[in-house]
């Protein structure tokens, strides 16, 4: 899948599950808060693919969501992609390929998914308030990225930069802790997880069951057969894919809102 699909998959999943919480088990969340979760979980929604590095000396390459930030995420990326190389070398049984780099390994399963959303919790957690800002400024720079693809390459990475430092710091300004913070790291581990369910639809397997060994291979790339699957930025994910997130995500935020809404209404009557 691509940048844009995978963050509007995170958007509307976290949409809907708030949706689900809400009008199944009456938790309600403050419109900030649903904000930044869903903005949160379509950045975490592109997090596994920030290991897919270019080449940085350069500026060049790489995987649009690791561009966020210019050079520095590049960077980040080239070290992600590394570490994902090393893990997969120090891992790796005698049925597994050589590689050449790390992409679509480590980052692409559940330990990692668990990983990021345990620490981010425990980061916002210990930190408070300067945690929660480096988070959601990391995040929210991913996810206007993704989300806003078009603008973003238009208005480049600065703006990008100062856009989502501004958001950071009102959000954690304006954001209760109690509630608030621990719904960050659940909503990045969210994110990660429906990634890697994106790209295992489209016809990139991806390790999901690492670290089980399978047959002498730990790294067994597992997606969907060819037959169904998608193909990544096929017109089938860029027309009909992206058409029915943007529904699900609009639906899901009508029913969180309407009945406020109709509420107030009916009582200003
Ligand atoms: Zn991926």
């Amino acid at each position: 899948m691509m940048g844009p699909s995978h963050a509007l998959s995170g958007a509307a999943v976290w949409l809907s599950g708030s949706w689900a919480l809400q009008h199944f088990y009456d938790y309600e969340q403050s419109p900030l808060a649903l904000a930044v979760g869903t903005a949160v979980c379509a950045g975490g929604a592109l997090l596994p693919d920030l290991d897919l590095s270019g080449k940085v000396t350069r500026n060049q390459g790489g995987a649009t969501v690791a561009r966020t930030f210019g050079v520095f995420s590049l960077f980040v990326a080239e070290v992600m992609e590394k570490v994902s190389l090393g893990v997969y070398y120090a891992t790796k049984l005698s049925r597994d390929p050589k590689r050449s780099n790390g992409h679509r390994t480590l980052t692409h399963t559940i330990p990692f998914t668990v990983l990021v959303g345990w620490g981010t919790t425990t980061l916002c957690a210990r930190y408070g308030k300067w945690a929660v800002i480096g988070i959601l400024f990391f995040m929210i720079g991913l996810a206007l990225r993704g989300l806003f693809d078009k603008w973003a390459e238009r208005a480049g990475w600065l703006i990008v930069t100062l856009v989502s430092a501004g958001a950071a710091v009102f959000t954690a300004a304006n954001l209760p802790g109690d509630r608030g913070y621990p719904m960050i790291g659940l909503a990045v581990g969210v994110g990660c997880f429906v990634h890697i369910i994106g790209d295992m639809i489209t016809r990139a397997g991806v390790p999901i069951l690492w670290p089980i060994p399978i047959k002498r291979r730990m790294w067994t790339p597992i997606s969907l057969p060819d037959k169904i699957a998608l193909r990544a930025g096929g017109k089938t994910e860029i027309v009909v894919v992206r058409t029915a997130l943007t529904i699900v995500s609009v639906l899901a935020t009508l029913g969180l809102f309407a009945p406020s809404v109709l509420q107030k209404f009916n009582l200003d009557l």
